[in-house]
């Protein structure tokens, strides 16, 4: 027992030794700092049905952002002409992926315009009318594929009704085959910015009677590019189209501020 209590004391004044000497030094701790909250911008993006076509077909838009900037990007609203709808979907999947474009801008995508025609690989919609002729415009003609009205097909309804939600600050719409980028009303600059950025040229068709670009670009005097990509466009697949045109979208999108 005397032994215990010996080796007890020996081993204090040990202790005792140490921490005078300066070897037991309690340990100085950093103060415990929170990291910083990461910094998340919620960038809304989804998916809504906005109508259906003749056929019953859901007409999707894709709305990405929520700023005051409004861009709208539509495809095959001609259902033959359908290389512009993968594209409109990698551009949406482009936004997603990119956030930072979306801050104070609003983009809202409407990949595919005509179902119908698309399913059928046609012009028209399943009543035969060429939506691009049945917009409430002061040259609107009435002919075999206008409709007997302005917007008597619900595809073109959802078109305008869109238009009238968002307010968009400029339009596009995808076309094929006349390798150009046409416009209408006061969007000659975007048409020239967006040419900076791809192949096509600059050239302006003409307005067509009835057409979207009359009814938004002349009538509601919005700027309207109707991008008419190349015929042989239909046999790439989506991230040839990217690489051949997505700048040139994302160029309308940040108008007129310039690609970074
Ligand atoms: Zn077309």
């Amino acid at each position: 027992m005397h032994d215990r209590s010996t080796a007890i004391l020996m081993y204090g004044v040990l202790l005792a030794a140490l921490g005078l000497a300066g070897c037991y030094q309690p340990v100085d701790y950093p103060q415990v700092v929170s990291p910083p909250e990461p910094r998340i911008t919620v960038i809304p993006s989804y998916y809504r049905i906005v109508g259906t076509s003749v056929q019953r077909h859901p007409i999707l838009s894709h709305v990405l952002g929520h700023g005051p900037d409004v861009t709208f990007i539509m495809a095959t609203i001609h259902g033959s002409e359908a290389a512009g709808t993968p594209l409109v979907r990698r551009l949406g999947n482009y936004l997603r992926a990119n956030p930072g474009l979306l801050e104070g801008r609003t983009v809202v995508l409407l990949p595919v315009a005509n179902p119908d025609g698309m399913a059928r690989g046609s012009r028209y919609n399943a009543r035969g009318v060429d939506l691009n002729r049945n917009f409430e415009a002061a040259n609107r003609v009435v002919d075999e594929h206008s409709g007997p009205t302005a917007l008597s097909e619900p595809e073109s309804q959802i078109i305008r009704q869109l238009i009238a939600q968002y307010q968009p600050d400029r339009i596009v719409s995808i076309h094929q085959p006349l390798a150009c980028i046409d416009y209408d009303g006061p969007a000659q600059a975007l048409a020239a910015r967006m040419g900076e950025y791809c192949d096509l040229p600059v050239r302006k068709l003409g307005a067509r009677p009835g057409s979207l670009g009359s009814y938004a670009g002349v009538t509601l005097g919005v700027p309207i590019v109707t991008f008419e990509m190349l015929s042989n466009d239909s046999q790439l697949d989506s991230q040839t189209l990217w690489n051949r045109y997505g700048e040139a979208l994302v160029a309308a999108i940040v108008y007129p501020e310039l690609m970074k």
